[in-house]
């Protein structure tokens, strides 16, 4: 199952209405009521994004946001009824990723949840210098997109990069499948789970010198893939 987005929204034709088109668009969405309701659930299932009513019955929007930011760092889009330019500024002053004022179309909401969506990937590939590993047997080049085994190219898919490079990053880490399909390949590709051993098949046979006996992703019974890699100071 895909990551949620939270719609936290106590105006029940909007959550409605915003709803049904994330659903159309294909993402999962869970609505709450209450501030603490969401909260308490993201505690169980962190939502790959949250959008957030201002204004709710429970807890100031404030309270909710800093609330949901401890749990996880996951973007938050901010709806509100009053159009201020100091509502705005105090939105984005929080940390908010967007904002939204009502009345607005849902179509938009869509357009904007998936251009935050989209940010927040990009910041979590970018910026990254060349990591290293064993060695210099393996490098990884986020600017460039390039790995090198043995100082030789290997030429890797980009959705083979994505997945390298993120389990590169966080080495030692376990990575379920899901996590994988999320962090590397973002929310859209719904069931996508199982094909990422697909393509954790096909890096080995590209980085490992025996893919039966990795070196570099090895795999965790049970519950997904770990870097064995160490990377160079
Ligand atoms: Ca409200």
């Amino acid at each position: 199952m895909s990551q949620p987005v939270f719609v936290v929204e106590d105006e029940k034709k909007i959550a409605r209405v915003v709803k049904a088109y994330l659903e159309g668009a294909g993402y999962r969405v869970l609505h709450f009521e209450k501030g603490r309701d969401a909260i308490d659930y993201a505690l169980k299932e962190t939502p790959i994004l949250a959008i957030l009513d201002l204004m709710l019955p429970d807890m100031s929007g404030e309270e909710v946001f800093q609330g949901l930011k401890e749990i996880g760092d996951f973007p938050i889009i901010m709806l509100t009824a009053k159009s201020s330019e100091e509502e705005r500024v105090a939105g984005f002053a929080l940390g908010a990723d967007d904002y939204v004022v009502k009345p607005f179309s849902p179509r938009e909401l869509v357009f904007r949840v998936k251009a935050v969506l989209k940010r927040a990937q990009k910041k979590d590939m970018g910026d990254t210098e060349s990591m290293s590993f064993n060695n210099g047997l393996l490098i990884i080049d986020g600017r460039s997109y390039e790995v090198k085994k043995n100082n030789s190219p290997v030429s890797l898919t980009p959705t083979e990069f994505k997945v390298l490079f993120v389990i590169a990053s966080y080495p030692g880490k376990v990575f379920t499948r899901y996590e994988l399909v999320e962090k590397a390949l973002g929310y859209q590709f719904e069931g996508y789970e199982r094909s990422v051993d697909a393509h954790i098949k096909n890096l080995r046979h590209k980085i490992e010198d025996d893919p039966k006996r990795p070196l570099f992703i090895h795999t965790i019974y049970g519950v997904g893939y770990r870097f064995g890699g160490k990377r160079d100071v």
